[in-house]
């Protein structure tokens, strides 16, 4: 076979299902290059902070000081508490507000009016089951077929991997954690 016959002939007119996961650094920031770059096409974005509350994200500041034009075609929701959630202190709270998130991204999935929507974090939300496998590849299955979906965060499931036309596994060869170098403002958020 030909090289060219490879080529999906409609594969610029579709939208695939990308997935960063894995633990080293790059997930949330390796979507938000995307969302970047999706902007600058035109293209309508929205962005959905699982597990993440409070302002404090450079991401945030960013996005507020964006030109007019730009802004209109973004939209993030924060869609967890501002703490961070594991196994043994999840409350009926937090998941609340990622029910919230999770209902909201389903809808402007069906409103067709964006062309990327990152769910930031929802492997997390997905292996915390506070958002069920089963709830997730349904909207998968059933997204639009010209939208692009991505999901990040660590521990992705495999059965959404499975459906993924893109799965990035980032694995840290090195991590400055292990000098004792914690989060920054700038770097981490
Ligand atoms: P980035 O947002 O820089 O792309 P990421 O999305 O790949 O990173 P996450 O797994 O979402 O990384 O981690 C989010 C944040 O949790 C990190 O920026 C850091 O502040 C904190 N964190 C993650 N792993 C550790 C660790 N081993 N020790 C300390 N803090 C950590
Ligand atoms: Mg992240």
């Amino acid at each position: 076979m030909k090289k060219d016959e490879l080529v999906n002939p409609n594969f610029d007119k579709l939208g695939y299902i990308q997935i960063y996961t894995g633990n080293g650094k790059g997930k949330t920031t390796a979507s938000l290059g995307l969302a970047l770059r999706a902007l600058g096409r035109g293209w309508k974005v929205l962005i959905v902070l699982f597990t993440k509350g409070g302002s404090d994200y450079g991401e945030l500041f960013a996005f507020r000081e964006f030109s007019p034009k730009i802004k209109k075609h973004i939209k993030i929701i924060q869609a967890g508490l501002d703490r961070i959630v594991y196994s043994n202190n999840i409350n009926t709270k937090d998941k609340e507000v990622v029910r919230k998130g999770w209902e909201e991204a389903q809808k402007a999935a069906a409103s067709h009016e964006y062309q990327l929507i990152i769910l930031d974090e929802a492997n997390i939300a997905i292996d915390l089951n506070l958002i069920s496998v089963e709830e997730m590849k349904n909207f998968l299955i059933n997204k639009p077929k010209e939208l692009e979906i991505v999901l990040t965060g660590r521990r992705a499931n495999p059965e959404i991997i499975e459906l993924a036309h893109l799965v990035s596994n980032i694995e840290p060869i090195k991590h400055y954690w292990d000098i004792g170098v914690q989060a920054r403002k700038g770097i981490e958020y």
